[in-house]
């Protein structure tokens, strides 16, 4: 048995929404010109999508990912928010905005509720980990973290659970600079959130983790990433 494994006594979903910047060849025409945008973190968020792979395989858990761009239509925004579409998106016609929600945005939504409900019918609870980045400098501010854990600070269980987590993480890697709902708030409008109001905190306990870009790009970002596993999987089998 691989003793870097942790075996998860609490059920894990991880998700990642932004894992990609990929464009339908049918909307290509929309992003002509933008190959710099979409190629950045206005994009998708770098990084993101290999620390995800790397909790998945150590916490043994199947990782659903989205490969579509949020620049064509924002997974982590809910379907009536004006923010989930983008100034390539905005404008058009009521009929292909939904034609786009139901190829490129439902499927990953739904495949992310069914297996938090699932899990819940299954296990009784559930913890869920969305896996992001953040560019290190926006409009001129920089970002003072390498690691942030959002979560609702209204649900109990999972303010105890990031806390632990967080703490874990602070004594494995001292060097890294952890902080909570930073920078952004966990109970705005995410995946998580929309999830939050079909489960009550009893039974899902949602978090995004966002991790700096500029450490994801570090040649030593793998060993970041292990430790965000292995931490994780301490939480989560109650040995933390
Ligand atoms: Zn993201």
């Amino acid at each position: 048995m691989n003793p870097r494994r942790a075996v998860p006594s609490a059920p894990l979903v991880l998700t990642c929404e932004h894992a990609g910047n990929r464009i339908p060849r049918e909307y290509a025409n929309l992003f002509a010109g933008a190959g710099e945008v979409l190629a950045s973190h206005r994009g998708w968020d770098p990084g993101a999508l290999p620390l995800a792979r790397l909790l998945a395989r150590r916490l043994g858990r199947p990782l659903l990912s989205t490969p579509w761009s949020r620049l064509l239509v924002e997974a982590n925004r809910s379907a009536h928010r004006p923010k989930v579409w983008s100034r390539f998106t905005a404008d058009l016609a009521e009929a292909e905005r939904e034609r786009i929600l139901d190829r490129y945005w439902r499927p990953h939504r739904e495949a992310v509720e069914t297996a938090v409900r699932e899990a819940i019918a299954r296990e009784g609870a559930v913890v869920h980990v969305a896996v992001h980045s953040f560019t290190p400098e926006l409009d001129g501010q920089v970002r003072n973290a390498d690691v942030a854990i959002l979560y609702d600070s209204r649900r109990r269980p999972e303010a105890v659970l990031a806390r632990r987590w967080g703490a874990g993480l602070r004594a494995a890697r001292p060097d890294l600079r952890v902080r909570y709902n930073y920078p952004y708030r966990g109970d705005t409008d995410g995946l998580p959130t929309a999830l939050r109001k079909e489960h009550p905190a009893s039974r899902y306990r949602g978090f995004e983790l966002e991790v700096n870009q500029a450490l994801l790009a570090r040649a030593d970002s793998r060993a970041a990433g292990e430790a965000l596993a292995a931490t994780l999987g301490e939480v989560l089998a109650g040995r933390r």
